[in-house]
């Protein structure tokens, strides 16, 4: 047996407006790629004995896992930089080197680069993968085991055609504490058939739904409850589009899982009464769908027709009928939008009554078609990735200073989560609900908690619950400098999706809109 190698895989956090590294006591949100790459990661190759760590830099509230990456020895440590978006990057960037400096092999993946040109920071000792973990994962783990890593993996081919996904490993108890609940994520199915011009989603995993085993989803739901996890946030982007969800739920039923779980859907969930019900009797808790716009020529713009404003007020009904949250997410600052828009937005929506809404600012996310056309209209005033994160302006907009638009941002969530709204959500989470104290309790608090970020003028959904600061940009500025040559990584060209993701998807092109 040779000498054992280190595998440490890593969720990098961001750097705040502030310059720190976001960091929190409790995460609200788990990150689903870390699990599943820890669980594609065997326990020993070829003979070689495996040391495998999983971090997610945002619950990680003290340095010590820094010195994983410091104790490497002679190119025996493989670090994997997971799930990095665009604004994740630099600070993956500077991971990279960090590690890199002290002899680590390390390997950059997820959104960014899958979707944006990396080539001017390629052939500096950093490796980059620009496809699904699945298709690439075991040649990295073997080039690693064998002392060299490849400058780019997964050029040819972002996806798999038919996913075979592997049964999570779930988080440690140690790991659960990190969360506000016990909770966990899971990808049942990945891709997304719509093409929203401002959505990654079709660009990272394709518009063919593709679902893995439902066999693989319960032994992964099984060793969850079995580690204490008590909530599952299925991340998949549109449950309701999954062919196998009804299969799935039954399967939960059957086996009497009793474990909450949380869903997003389309807004088409309005017609699935009978999915609704499915959703309620297996523990659906929240149902997330993205409304974004009551304007139905700007959702026709932004390519999202699928979008009737209509049917809003149906899928409430339904998600109050069956006893789940409802939780709309909101985009303001689309092209058209002007000050009286979003206020008749707010109004409309407070009027329609939603469990929960979030509220983001339309952000040209590097990859997207949107991104694209505004590049090439030179609308694009951020130079910092750092900020392409949905909480601030990033491009020259009509009608709103980048000032003004964050003051609507806050207000929406301030005025949203009124006090008599608080209340009402006490009302139809607590009483009707058999955990009533708890989920009156849990409910109250998480209006205080909107209410408390939307005064403070920090994000909600930002990923967590009490900021803690430990290190900073400063802290790692100088060795970006050094291992890349740059302070800032210049704004991407988006990357052509491969042709063999254009077969797989029918021969339709994300830019083909339906019906065309
Ligand atoms: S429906 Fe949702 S996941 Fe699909 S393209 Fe639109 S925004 Fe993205």
């Amino acid at each position: 047996m040779g000498s054992p190698m280190r595998v440490v895989i890593v969720k990098p956090s961001k750097y705040t407006v502030g310059g720190d590294v976001e960091r929190f006591r409790w995460g609200l949100m788990p990150n689903s790629t870390v699990p599943y790459v820890r669980s594609m990661t065997p326990s020993e190759l070829d003979g070689t004995q495996l040391d495998i760590h999983s971090i997610d830099e945002y619950v990680h509230t003290d340095l010590n896992y820094m010195s994983l990456f410091r104790q490497a020895r002679s190119g025996r440590t493989l670090v994997a930089l997971a799930g990095v978006q665009s604004h994740q990057f630099h600070r993956a960037l500077d991971l990279a080197a960090y590690a890199h400096n002290h002899g680590c092999m390390v390997v950059i993946g997820g959104p960014h680069v899958m979707t944006c040109d990396t080539s001017m920071l390629q052939g500096n000792g950093i490796s980059f993968a620009l496809s699904e973990a699945e298709l690439v994962w075991p040649q990295i783990l073997q080039d690693a085991a064998d002392g060299q890593l490849q400058p780019v993996y997964g050029q040819d081919q972002r996806w798999q055609e038919e996913l075979q996904a592997p049964v999570i490993i779930p988080p440690t108890r140690r790991d659960l504490v990190c969360y506000f609940e016990p909770l966990m994520g899971l990808y049942p199915a990945r891709g997304c058939p719509f093409i929203c011009n401002f959505c990654s989603v079709i660009k990272i995993a394709g518009r063919r739904v593709r679902s893995q085993s439902i066999d693989t989803t319960m032994a992964s739901l099984r060793a969850a409850k079995a580690a204490g996890v008590r909530l599952i946030i299925f991340t998949s982007d549109n449950f309701n589009k999954y062919p196998e969800a009804e299969t799935l739920l039954e399967a939960m039923v059957d086996e009497q899982l009793n474990l909450e779980f949380f869903v997003q859907c389309d807004t088409q969930i309005a017609k699935q009464e009978p999915l609704v019900a499915k959703l309620a009797k297996a523990g659906c808790y929240q149902m997330f769908v993205g409304a974004e716009s009551f304007n139905r020529q700007t959702l026709i713009d932004a390519k999202k027709r699928q979008n009737c404003p209509d049917t809003y007020r149906d899928i409430v009904r339904l998600c109050n009928e069956y006893g789940i949250g409802s939780h709309f997410s909101n985009i303001i600052g689309f092209p058209g939008d002007t000050e009286l828009e979003v206020h008749e937005h707010l109004e409309t929506l407070r009027e329609l009554g939603p469990t929960w809404s979030s509220f983001y600012i339309l952000c040209p996310i590097p990859g997207t078609e949107q991104y694209d056309d505004f590049l090439a209209d030179g609308l694009i005033t951020e130079k910092n990735l750092d900020r392409f994160d949905t909480t601030c302006l990033t491009w020259r907009h009509p009608h709103f200073s980048r000032v003004r638009l964050s003051e609507l941002l806050y207000d929406c969530y301030r005025q949203f989560n009124s006090w008599s709204h608080a209340l009402q959500n006490v009302k139809d989470r607590g009483l009707r609900h058999k955990k009533k104290l708890a989920k009156s309790v849990g409910s109250l608090g998480m209006s205080m908690f909107i209410r408390y970020c939307a005064w403070r003028r920090t994000h909600p959904m930002s990923g967590g619950v009490m900021r803690v600061r430990r290190d900073g940009v400063k802290d790692y500025i100088s060795l970006r400098r050094q291992a890349f040559g740059l302070e800032l990584a210049p704004l991407p060209q988006s990357l052509p999706v491969p042709p063999a993701e254009s077969r797989q998807n029918g021969g339709i092109s994300p830019t083909t809109r339906p019906g065309e």
